[in-house]
């Protein structure tokens, strides 16, 4: 018999933790492969943080969950308000987050590009849509700020 089980029949129903603490689930961000001194300045595995407003960060390099970042992308795409989204100027790095964040404390507010599973397939084809229309409101709302691009 678990010593739960043996605690619940003494104690009756309050001695009864009220849910089984989440699983942990332990991964090695591909961040620290840019940085050689990582590993030894920060030894062990990484795992997703969970921050106030419920948002998975990833506790070496900060990064959005990608599942939280597409949910935060594909609510921009849409034009719900509040959400924002800016592709920055660097190819792997990306803000975004949730209406009432207003820093890192709050929620996550960056994705990089190593925590996207790009194994080809649904996951990854899903990633590129919502992603590609994030991209179209963002330039659309750029040309209406600052008139087309040189070129276009
Ligand atoms: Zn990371």
């Amino acid at each position: 018999m678990k010593i739960r089980q043996i605690i619940a029949r003494l104690f009756g129903r309050k001695a009864q933790p009220a849910a089984e603490p989440e699983e942990v689930a332990y991964f090695r961000c591909r961040d620290r492969d840019n940085n050689p001194l990582a590993d030894r300045s920060f030894p062990g595995f990484d795992h997703w943080r969970k921050q106030p407003n419920g948002d998975r960060t990833c506790s070496f390099c900060g990064s959005l969950h990608e599942d939280d970042f597409l949910e935060i992308i594909d609510a921009y795409a849409r034009g719900e308000p509040g959400y924002s989204f800016d592709p920055t100027t660097k190819g792997y790095k990306r803000y975004a987050h949730r209406p009432g964040v207003q820093n890192a404390s709050q929620g996550g507010i960056k994705f990089y590009g190593w925590h996207a599973d790009q194994t080809p397939g649904p996951r990854w084809d899903r990633h590129k849509e919502i992603h590609g229309r994030a991209m179209a409101r963002y330039r659309a709302e750029m040309q209406e700020a600052f008139g087309p691009k040189k070129g276009e």
